[in-house]
């Protein structure tokens, strides 16, 4: 995988992330972690160049730490998915989460970095469909901000398409950072 292949999903995340500060900015939020960690959400991701750039940096990382890592995302699977179609909900580290930080921050995937503020999302001829931000803003006593998310998501399915014809990859996505470490 070239740095190239995966530079139109770094500017866009770059994007998201600027309009994301200057969004929390607005509303005086800092998130400096908190007992509701997102990273212990149940986070499922659906695209497949999102996996590639996450591996990516997850390959920069040392042996040792991606074996822990690697443990960690096995042990995430076993309690989460105990059977094929079952799913629990357990409120548990991500596996790249280590000691509050994610290890591979600069590569996290979308919903990881558009979290936290109240949003919209705007379907062509329906009303906006709204999304709380999380406890830790206190956003209920504040005057919402407009964040649309819609933009980022059309620009997202723009790019997956391109990626996946680049790669001849075909069928559905759906799986959490553990899934995609140990499924590599
Ligand atoms: S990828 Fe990083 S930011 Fe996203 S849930 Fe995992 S540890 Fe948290």
């Amino acid at each position: 995988m070239t740095d190239k292949t995966l530079k139109p999903l770094a500017a866009l995340y770059d994007d998201m992330d600027k309009t994301w500060n200057k969004i929390a900015a607005g509303y005086h939020f800092n998130c400096n972690g908190c007992e509701d960690n997102c990273c212990k959400s149940l986070f499922f991701h659906h695209t497949y160049i999102e996996k590639a750039y996450i591996l990516h940096g997850f390959n920069a990382l040392d042996p040792n730490r991606k074996e822990k890592i690697l443990n960690k995302a096995a042990n995430y699977c076993k309690k989460t998915f105990p059977q094929s179609l079952e799913i629990r909900i357990l409120k548990i580290y991500c596996p790249v989460n280590e000691n509050g930080q994610c290890l591979l921050y600069k590569y996290r995937p979308m919903i990881c970095r558009l979290h936290g503020l109240p949003h919209e999302l705007c379907k062509p001829g329906f009303d906006p469909i709204k999304g709380t931000g999380c406890d830790a803003g206190l956003f209920d006593d504040k005057t919402y901000i407009k964040f649309d998310r819609t933009p980022f998501y059309q620009q997202m399915a723009q790019i997956e398409i391109a990626f996946r014809q680049n790669l001849n990859k075909t069928g559905k996505i759906k799986e959490t950072i553990a899934q995609m470490l140990v499924s590599q």
